[in-house]
């Protein structure tokens, strides 16, 4: 039998850029669900990277800390990460080039799970910076701070969302990276590969938690047309 893949999301992107930023469920509980992943950490102060089973956040000062396991989060999305495929990019390629490659391994209608290591002559990330809850996600994001970064070694994380789940997630790729040192990091922009192995893997079903506890979630009015567009905007 084959073993089936779960990506497990907590919470919504959707309830993120409607600036539900408290952290409810803990690092300790979301690593259960998955060794590899995405997510920011309470209070949107930077981004969250799930490596080998363990969290790291990247904040807006350009630091990377591990993080324990008590640390909270709004939102995360992980996987135990298999590969289904597997390729060896030995020639330079843009982020849209080998987006385009990896794409020729899978259908429009399944999330899948991506891996990334290598050299990358490019790496242009953002830190999503702290914010209150309740200002609106673009509203901080038009105050990211970005950075690029030339000829590192890392691994870039994250998941392939299909159209169909555009809101709970973002349509597309939602990546981040981090370098072989742990000294860089983020929400990945944009990058140029140099040479690494690429890995996608087939998601087979989601599993969605929920702040079932977080009153503020519970009450939220949402505007789903417009957290669409936020996300579109911001992610
Ligand atoms: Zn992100």
């Amino acid at each position: 039998m084959t073993e089936m893949t779960t990506l497990y999301q907590y919470n919504t992107l959707g309830a993120l850029m409607a600036g539900l930023y408290k952290g409810t469920m803990t690092i300790g509980e979301l690593l259960k669900h998955g060794d590899m992943g995405i997510g920011t950490v309470d209070s949107i102060d930077g981004e969250l990277i799930i490596l080998d089973g363990k969290a790291y956040q990247a904040k807006g000062d350009k630091t990377i800390t591990e993080l324990s396991d008590d640390v909270t989060v709004p939102y995360a999305a992980v996987v135990n990460h298999r590969a289904d495929h597997r390729f060896n990019q030995t020639e330079k390629l843009s982020a849209d080039a080998l987006k385009a490659k990896m794409e020729e391994h899978f259908g429009e209608n399944l999330f899948q799970s991506i891996k990334i290591t290598g050299s990358f002559s490019k790496m242009h990330v953002r830190m999503i910076p702290r914010a209150e809850e309740g200002v609106a996600f673009v509203e901080v994001a038009s105050n990211q701070p970005e950075y690029i970064e030339e000829n590192v070694t890392g691994t870039i994380v994250g998941v392939w969302t299909p159209e169909l789940f555009h809101g709970v997630s973002v349509a597309g790729y939602h990546l981040h990276f981090l370098s072989d040192d742990h000294v860089f990091g983020g929400h990945v922009l944009d990058f140029e590969l140099e040479s690494g192995e690429v890995e996608i893997g087939r998601v087979d079903e989601l599993q969605q938690g929920f702040p079932v506890n977080n009153e503020n979630f519970l009450k939220a009015k949402f505007n789903v047309n417009e957290l669409k567009a936020a996300i579109d905007t911001a992610e």
